[in-house]
């Protein structure tokens, strides 16, 4: 699933890399990005990485891991010679964390589903034995092509490929929030709440892989826009 979209990102990547990484670590860092090259979380985290280098050290990425997810919202880790440094993304916005290991805040490891700072400290402990982090775009990867959502976990709001459980549309397309809400037009943030409450008694439909089996538009799940508009 190449486009544009992504080039750019895997292109801007490469200008950060080779200006943050020494000669002799180039050819290593640049085989890391390749292997995410038609993945928007994986190159998102990298251009991120490389374009604001934590701690400011000049170091190549080894390996990315992603240490959990929820609801499209990824918890990565990018580990490098010495050190591991924990970021979020969710669509197009990546979020510095700390380093592995240094305090979270109990919101975040509730988010991701660590039932304790104990919990959290293991999977620290355990990141560089922990799988490398294939990327989202291959179709065994099992996750909503626009949203990343896991099979069978809900999609993040205004996801294009999310079903609407009143007429079965494309729920960011038909006219059931308008109806729904008996309203012309959404014209603020208390509208569309107000449609989110609507939709959650009404049972929102989980991500499955045969919804979308042939999704064509994946640069439209991604502007962060209004998810109501
Ligand atoms: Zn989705
Ligand atoms: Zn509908």
């Amino acid at each position: 699933m190449k486009n544009k979209k992504i080039e750019a990102l895997y292109q801007e990547t490469m200008v950060f890399l080779r200006y943050a990484v020494p000669e002799k670590n180039l050819s290593g860092a640049m085989q890391v990005v390749d292997r995410y090259r038609e993945d928007i979380p994986g190159l998102l985290l990298l251009r991120e990485y490389y374009r604001s280098l934590p701690e400011v050290r000049e170091e190549a990425v080894e390996r990315v891991v992603e240490m959990a997810s929820y609801q499209g919202v990824m918890l990565f880790a990018v580990i490098t010679e010495g050190y591991e440094y924990l970021y979020v993304v969710e669509k197009e916005r990546v979020v510095y964390i700390g380093e592995s290991g240094h305090e979270v805040d109990e919101e975040l490891l509730a988010f991701f589903g660590f039932p304790a700072h104990e919990d959290y400290h293991r999977a620290c402990r355990l990141l560089r034995e922990h799988e490398v982090y294939r990327g989202t775009s291959k179709a065994a990867s099992g996750r909503c092509p626009a949203c990343f959502a896991l099979e069978g976990e809900f999609h993040q709001f205004g996801c294009p490929v999310e079903v609407c459980p009143w007429c079965f549309g494309q729920l960011n397309r038909c006219n059931c929030r308008f109806d729904q809400l008996g309203v012309e037009q959404i014209g603020d943030e208390k509208e569309i709440a107000r449609f989110q409450r609507l939709l959650t008694e009404k049972g929102r439909i989980r991500f499955r892989q045969d919804q979308a089996p042939a999704y064509p538009g994946l640069g439209d799940g991604l502007d962060p826009g209004d998810p109501a508009a």
